[in-house]
């Protein structure tokens, strides 16, 4: 018998939020506004430090595009030979080795910071509002009043997630959530990532109902006991979305049940809840 569902556990890009959101908006957004960001605050000490980290990773780093940007930026006398000794960095000087970075799609922990920084300040601003699909607000309202607990389990940081539900069309829907999770729960092929979700949440996976837009998390979902459901928007999974490993047959592909709106869950009523 299937068990009742209690918790939802949601992925946010292709469930709740169109993909273009994040690549259409949030990237170019990062882009365009670091430069002026860091230099509306490169005095303050947060932005000095992930600087001073970016600068160590540029001296650091050797491939020939970033070694000729390094040369350029000591020719300008904007980055000086021995640049690891602490000294106050202006947004100027890093902006090219940043800009590169973003170009060739190369993960950088303190360029990530700086762009959630930056995401921040335009939330912040009101140039940013998290664009969720359309039912989504008076869905999950409705799961949490029918006690159902709500979860976020995105490869975004856990502080970009909470900008995002936090600025929403209809404003900040943060409180519908009780758990959010991100990569340190680890990644989201991952079986092992799902018990310990599940372990955090203390509910038994067969309780917990997955939904996402990428097979491969809905086979590791399944795989840790949890029920699963596909989001699949416009009714033709994207195949870069869904890294279908080559020992899956089409019958097991097709066999999540899938939803191309939340609407269409009709999940029943639970006890009341049990978790905050
Ligand atoms: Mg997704």
């Amino acid at each position: 018998m299937t068990e009742q569902i209690s918790h939802v556990l949601l992925d946010i890009e292709g469930t709740t939020c169109p993909l273009s959101f994040v690549s259409g908006t949030l990237f170019p957004y990062a882009a365009r506004e670091l430069g002026p960001y860091l230099e509306r605050h490169h005095q303050d000490e947060t932005v000095q430090m992930h600087c001073q980290a970016v600068i160590e990773a540029w001296q650091q780093d050797s491939d020939p595009q970033a070694r000729q940007l390094w040369s350029q930026a000591q020719k300008c006398n904007s980055v000086e030979v021995g640049a690891t000794t602490v000294r106050q960095w202006h947004g100027s000087e890093i902006e090219p080795y940043l800009q590169w970075l973003i170009a060739s799609d190369r993960k950088l922990t303190p360029l990530k910071e700086l762009q959630g920084m930056v995401w921040a300040e335009g939330y912040a601003r009101g140039e940013l509002v998290g664009d969720l699909f359309e039912e989504v607000p008076g869905v999950l309202q409705d799961w949490q009043h029918q006690g159902l607990v709500l979860g976020v389990y995105s490869s975004g940081s856990i502080a970009a997630q909470k900008l995002l539900y936090g600025h929403s069309q209809v404003g900040d829907l943060c409180p519908l959530f009780s758990y959010w999770f991100d990569t340190h729960s680890g990644g989201k092929h991952e079986i092992d990532s799902y018990k310990r979700i599940c372990a955090a949440m203390d509910v038994k996976p067969q309780q917990v109902l997955f939904i996402s837009d990428s097979v491969a998390e809905l086979r590791a979902a399944a795989a840790a006991e949890l029920q699963v459901v596909l989001s699949d928007r416009d009714n033709s999974v994207a195949p870069e979305q869904t890294p279908i490993p080559t020992h899956t047959t089409p019958a097991e592909t097709g066999s999540y049940r899938s939803i191309s709106s939340l609407n269409q869950l009709q999940l029943n009523s639970v006890q009341p809840r049990s978790h905050v």
